[in-house]
């Protein structure tokens, strides 16, 4: 057993404090990382929170981990200590169930560990990436380029991945028109990799604050949401649309800017019910679904993508004392684009 430095959450309402967690012994498919980046995703402060319904505390959050590896199990036959890897928001599934075997592992019907929050096979709660170092099955370990730097490569493991899946998958590409709504964590990667698949990418943002931002990303064209008139000038005028906005919105007034048949995707997750008028949904056949992360084949797919094309994310390093008031900014959308603590100076 290892006790590292972390900074974990002790109840839904006080702030972050600086802890240990302890990591299980190296097993014969484990890996031992030794953290250097962690990204702060929205769902951190949903959780941290209990805003998804209650949590379990201490919470030790955290879930785009890049570093390298310390030290792996006698089975493991994919990675050498000094790799540089990465983990995302899963550290194992049943592996059975047909979503597993399907290899999106995000929807295992058993039950995913999640890795945070999620009762572990030895019985113990998974503690994240707000920390030095974790100890994870190789299965759900992942590979990170080396034309991309580790701080820019964390927030890939979840609000890449959690961009990329749907923006495959609903088939943007040459041709079609997405707009991206919120330009935050997850928004300003959807743009890019957006953008990278030839896809024509519009960014609706609550204002135009980051207009110069969202051009240089790769977005054609950028409009307030706060202005009616963006609702007249774009009905029915995308293939797709991805919402990664973590508050309530008005689906209605985004189905009105697809095109018959378009898609709107959700990958933000408010806690609060949304509604939509079905008649106009039925009468345009368009579609709103959602989303959740990407399977770990679809994580490495993804991340080779990035690095071919050079993609990271844009970040703004923090030290650990400083993940307190990265929330307070990020609820203020005051975040450009990714907040990522350098766990070198966890205490
Ligand atoms: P983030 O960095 O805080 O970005 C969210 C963006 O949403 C903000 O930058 C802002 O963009 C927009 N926004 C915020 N409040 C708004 C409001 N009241 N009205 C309209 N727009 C608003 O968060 P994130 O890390 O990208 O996460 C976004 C959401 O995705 C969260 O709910 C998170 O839990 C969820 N998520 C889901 C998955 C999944 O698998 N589906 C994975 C990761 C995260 P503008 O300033 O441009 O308006
Ligand atoms: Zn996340
Ligand atoms: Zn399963």
């Amino acid at each position: 057993m290892l006790t590292v430095p972390a900074y974990a959450a002790t109840s839904a309402t006080e702030p972050l404090t600086p802890t240990t967690v302890e990591r299980r012994d190296v097993g014969p498919h484990d890996i031992l990382i030794e953290i250097k980046y962690v990204g702060i995703c929205h769902s951190d402060i949903h959780n941290v929170r209990s805003e998804w319904g209650p949590a379990s505390y201490p919470m030790v959050p955290g879930h785009e981990i890049a570093g390298v590896v310390a030290e792996v199990g006698r089975e493991v036959t994919g990675y050498a200590p000094g790799d540089r890897v990465g983990v995302g928001c899963m550290v194992n599934s049943c592996r059975a169930c047909e979503p597993c075997l399907r290899g999106e592992e995000q929807y295992c019907l058993n039950g995913n560990t999640l890795t945070y929050g999620s009762v572990d096979a030895d019985g113990t709660l998974t503690q994240g990436g707000y920390s030095t170092h974790v100890v994870v099955n190789d299965d759900f370990v992942v590979r990170v380029p080396g034309t991309l730097a580790l701080d820019e490569a964390a927030p890939l493991l979840c609000a890449g991945i959690t961009t990329y899946s749907p923006l495959r998958r609903w088939g943007a590409g040459p041709g079609k028109k997405v707009a991206v709504v919120g330009l935050g964590g997850l928004g300003h990667l959807a743009v890019k990799i957006a953008h990278a698949l030839g896809a024509e990418v519009t960014v609706l943002s609550q204002s135009l604050k980051k207009m110069d931002d969202g051009l240089r990303l790769g977005a054609r064209r950028y409009f307030a949401t706060s202005d009616p008139a963006t609702f007249e000038q774009l009905a029915g005028a995308f293939d797709l649309i991805v919402n990664t906005v973590s508050a309530r919105v008005d689906l209605d007034s985004y189905l009105g800017l697809l095109k018959p048949g378009g898609a709107l995707i959700n990958v933000g997750a408010p806690p609060e019910a949304l509604s939509l008028n079905v008649v106009s949904l039925v009468m345009h056949g368009h579609v709103c679904a959602g989303s959740l992360i990407g399977g770990i084949r679809e994580t490495q797919e993804m991340l080779d993508f990035c690095g071919e094309h050079g993609i990271g994310a844009e970040v703004e390093i923090i030290p650990a004392a400083k993940i307190n008031e990265a929330f307070e900014r990020m609820l203020a959308s005051d975040v450009r684009y990714r907040f990522v603590i350098d766990t070198s100076t966890l205490p």
